[in-house]
């Protein structure tokens, strides 16, 4: 069944006429059918729908028009980093030279596209402070799968054996502890401490011989820096334990602080959050993994290596034996690893700092006045985003954070990110970043006050939101586990009717 609402529109295959499309796709010769043995050809023919070309062009940009997106408003979800995407990345990346490069090509004929991620990888290592980078993990959470397989493979190749255990805080990314148990350990969760931090004293008492990594999220999933970072790595070393960075939260810091200096182990790079890709529609997106000296002869195969002449070429399969394999196919996810680099060519160091200056102005300039309405339970500066409570809110009045989003989504704009972290009651977790102008950020911090207020004088308008959306309220429950999102019409030419 498709969904008809006031802006929606049947589906292509509801619209379609016997007859309407004809002549648009052409007919094989007569007799190229009888060449193709009788068991491989179809019973009855495709059900295709049978449109014209107009009403197929409006059909789909009809739709298009439906989507949310950075390039038409205000994107403030948390964790996601979903800064504008300057479209000179999409001219490199388009550029024929590394679009049409066969995945195969001799290396003889790839130098352009070997050089530019020999290039990456090397800026990459000197924005993190760590000594080798791989471009190649598909995204943030394949990097982390990434690392910590070469953790594990560091530990082994020491003969120790005993280290089962991964320590991740309770208000890490849910892809951390997926990552620790699909690498085979076990996860031991570490409370916060009231001031959003690790809890020290729960942290030393976890640590210990089984531990094989932490993996800490700097800043963290509140937004703010761990301000006993210090402490944490020396008492991980200690143990004899490595240190994971998530750096999904790069954009708060670059040139401020540099994880491997600090004395991290390993980290991931987010290259479709911090250094711009597209990611809304869920990718692809690109996840290197930056590691210091320890873990550089387990780093995927195969790296890209220059030559004492200057040329550039992959390493072959089984060149270097310590190498944890491969993880994934050809070059990694290249289109997006073009437009990272074309981000950092156009920043530069400074504009780099810069960047992250103006995310950490813009999150604190935006927290203070959503303060204004709404709680913000940790009193400190935050880095590039910040956590608000809807607690109070609810308490009074009924209305809850699932509430505000959706009544965000009638004034225009898309909501935060809702109940996450999971440590902070009916949370609301925005990030602004450095793309957007005062203007808008006043202009959404008055929306969210104004919620508030709609809240305590007609809560009914803010519970049966959104009114002007295409949708109203799903079954997020039922949408999440029973997805329907294939149309399964009748084969045969009659037109395929909605079951
Ligand atoms: C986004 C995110 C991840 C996962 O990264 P993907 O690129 O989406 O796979 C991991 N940790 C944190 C803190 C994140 O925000």
């Amino acid at each position: 069944m498709s969904v008809v609402g006031e802006k929606l529109q049947p589906t292509v295959f509801e619209l379609s006429r016997p007859g309407r499309g004809d002549g648009k796709i052409p007919h094989p010769p007569a007799g190229a059918l009888d060449r193709i043995p009788a068991a491989a050809r179809r019973a009855t023919p495709l059900a295709l729908p049978e449109i014209a070309e107009p009403e197929v062009v409006r059909h789909y940009v009809n739709l298009s028009a439906l989507n949310y997106s950075v390039d038409t408003g205000f994107y403030p979800l948390g964790s996601c980093t979903m800064k504008y995407n300057p479209k000179l990345n999409e001219w490199a990346a388009r550029l024929p030279g590394f679009a049409g490069l066969h995945p195969l090509a001799p290396d003889a004929m790839a130098q352009g596209t070997l050089q530019l991620l020999w290039e990456l990888e090397a800026m990459l290592a000197e924005i993190s402070g760590m000594t080798a980078v791989t471009l190649q993990p598909a995204a943030g959470a394949q990097g982390e799968l990434t690392g910590i397989l070469m953790v594990r493979a560091y530990h082994r190749s020491r003969g120790d054996l005993e280290r089962t255990e991964v320590l991740v805080p309770d208000s890490s990314h849910g892809t951390n502890p997926a990552t620790a148990s699909m690498a085979g350990f076990k996860t031991i969760t570490i409370p916060s401490a009231p001031d959003g931090g690790v809890d020290l004293d729960a942290f030393r008492a976890a640590l210990g011989p089984k531990t094989a990594v932490i993996m800490i999220t700097n800043p963290s999933t509140l937004g703010l820096f761990e301000s006993r970072i210090g402490e944490l790595l020396e008492a991980t070393h200690a143990a004899g334990a490595l240190a994971y960075m998530d750096g999904a939260n790069l954009n708060a810091i670059l040139g401020r602080f540099r994880p491997g200096e600090a004395g991290f182990d390993v980290m991931h790079f987010n290259t479709h959050k911090t250094f711009s890709t597209p990611h809304g529609g869920g990718g692809p997106g690109a996840g290197p993994v930056g590691v210091r000296e320890a873990l550089e002869p387990f780093l995927p195969e195969p790296r890209v290596l220059r030559e004492p002449d200057g040329s550039f070429r992959l390493e072959r399969a089984g060149e270097r034996p310590t190498s944890i394999g491969r993880v994934r196919s050809f070059f990694g996810s290249t289109g997006v690893l073009v437009r990272a680099y074309a981000y950092l060519r156009a920043h530069g160091g400074s504009g780099l700092r810069e960047v992250s200056d103006d995310a950490v102005l813009a999150a604190n300039y935006l927290k203070a006045l959503v303060g204004q309405a709404y709680e913000v339970p940790f009193d400190r500066p935050c880095k590039h985003e910040f956590v608000a409570s809807a607690a109070g809110l609810k308490h009074r009045t009924g209305v809850r954070t699932l509430d505000i989003a959706k009544r965000l989504i009638d004034k225009g704009y898309h909501p935060p990110t809702i109940y996450f972290p999971l440590t902070v009651e009916e949370a609301m977790l925005i990030e602004p970043t450095e793309t957007e102008s005062l203007e808008t950020l006043d202009a959404f911090a008055a929306a969210l006050v104004e919620i508030a207020h709609e809240a305590e004088t007609d809560p009914g308008l803010v519970t049966s939101a959104p009114h002007v959306a295409p949708v109203r309220r799903l079954d997020e429950a039922t949408a999440a586990r029973q997805p329907n999102l294939r149309w399964r019409g009748v084969t045969g030419l009659e037109t395929p009717c909605p079951q």
